[in-house]
């Protein structure tokens, strides 16, 4: 048998090593608490795929503490009840009923591919994303997509997918007893700063000047004294 080379050339493999080299050995007690203990994180966080969104460093989250879903937009489906093969609302599912989380995050971001792509179009062959996008549909604006509608647009997409989120029957019973809180989050990648949904103002706010750390598009939830 020939020696292995000196230097992998399969970079991903090279990566796995170092992980296992470098990274585990510092946080072994972390994993091997949260695989006796089970994880208990307490968000969700619905992102969109884009590579340059990296929800642990925004969020100084490390392991256990983020429930992830992430597809092209980061994009809701609406609650159709039909319990059908959907990545994206199993997640939900999982989170809420069986995770019990806390918060949704729905997070876009500045330069979507996905919400661009909403309005010039997929390629033929897409057929999935073609129907995918179209739950961007009612965000979309009636002008040319230029910077300034990309990005409300982005921002108006976040909206519109809390508000489906909100037709999840699990998802609007635990919001209404004050149980589970949703926020809508605009990642502006050249800013370095999450812009977050206030229903209060019906806009997006820097996280630096906001005083929470966003909300959903609904009246938040009241304590009633009774309760
Ligand atoms: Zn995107």
């Amino acid at each position: 048998m020939p020696p292995a080379p000196p230097e992998s050339s399969d970079e991903l493999l090279h990566r796995l090593q170092r992980f296992h080299a470098d990274y585990f050995p510092l946080h072994q007690q972390r994993f091997q608490d949260l695989v006796a203990q089970g994880q208990h994180p307490k968000t969700l966080f619905i992102g969109c795929s884009d590579s340059r969104l990296v929800p642990y460093l925004l969020t100084g989250a490390g392991p256990g503490e983020l429930f992830i879903v992430r597809n092209v937009g980061a994009l809701v489906p609406s609650y159709d009840g039909s319990h059908g093969l959907h990545g994206t609302m199993a997640g939900i599912e999982f989170a809420v009923l069986m995770l019990h989380v806390k918060s949704i995050i729905v997070c876009g971001h500045s330069h979507c591919g996905a919400i661009r792509t909403a309005y010039e179009g997929a390629p033929e062959e897409a057929k999935a994303l073609q129907n995918w996008l179209r739950l961007v549909d009612e965000a979309l604006l009636p002008v040319q997509p230029c910077p300034e509608a990309l990005l409300r647009t982005e921002q108006r997409s976040v909206v519109l997918q809390l508000e489906r989120l909100m037709d999840y029957p699990m998802v609007r019973r635990e919001v209404e007893a004050g149980r589970l809180k949703l926020h809508g989050w605009h990642y502006v990648i050249e800013e370095g700063e999450v812009h977050v949904f206030d229903v209060q103002r019906g806009d997006f706010v820097p996280a630096s000047r906001s005083t929470h750390s966003g909300t959903g598009p609904f009246t938040p939830h009241v304590e009633h004294l009774n309760e």
